[in-house]
């Protein structure tokens, strides 16, 4: 999703508001959510602004969507949604390229898909819980320890087991 902002660098306008939304696009980079569970369910809305301030441009925008997910303990499926707020300096060529404040037009363009999903990648939680208090999976038998004790705790710990069987030598 490329924005035209041609009016702003011509100086036409100083304000240019824009509102869009887009499909996160696989081949944009939105593919790294799917590796991490994350699936989105719905577009992903972009409301901001460019601004020209004396000839230093910017962005501010608020970028938001919902998507689907599984508890990082109990792997209990989740519906959430996702709200980022971020700013940007934007220019049309580089002089120091280390920096990520920036973002560049393109043919007097700006590429807000793009730039969304490196925003996203730094700021998207990935490790969500179901509850703050999830009691997770048992490890050794993968019962949902929400749903109640099964019977093996205590035996999960390698070193515990240890400590038990030498215990038991003196029984
Ligand atoms: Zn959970
Ligand atoms: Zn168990």
């Amino acid at each position: 999703m490329r924005i035209d902002i041609s009016r702003i660098l011509s100086g036409e306008t100083d304000t240019l508001p824009f509102d869009v939304s887009f499909e996160a696009c696989e081949d944009e980079g939105y593919g790294y959510f799917a590796e991490w569970g994350i699936d989105f369910t719905d577009k992903i809305s972009v409301k901001g602004a460019f601004y020209n301030n004396g000839g230093y441009m910017s962005l501010q925008a608020t970028a938001s969507t919902s998507y689907d997910t599984l508890c990082a303990r109990c792997l209990k499926a989740m519906h959430k949604t996702f709200e980022h707020s971020f700013e940007k300096s934007v220019a049309s060529e580089l002089t120091n390229e280390e920096n990520d404040d920036f973002v560049l037009t393109e043919g007097g363009c700006v590429d807000v898909s793009a730039l969304v999903c490196e925003e996203f990648l730094l700021s998207f939680p990935l490790k969500e819980l179901c509850d703050e208090l999830c009691k997770g999976l048992c490890p050794k038998c993968g019962k949902n320890l929400n749903g109640g004790e099964c019977g093996c705790q205590g035996d999960t710990d390698p070193r515990m087991a240890k400590l038990k069987a030498l215990l038991s030598e003196y029984d």
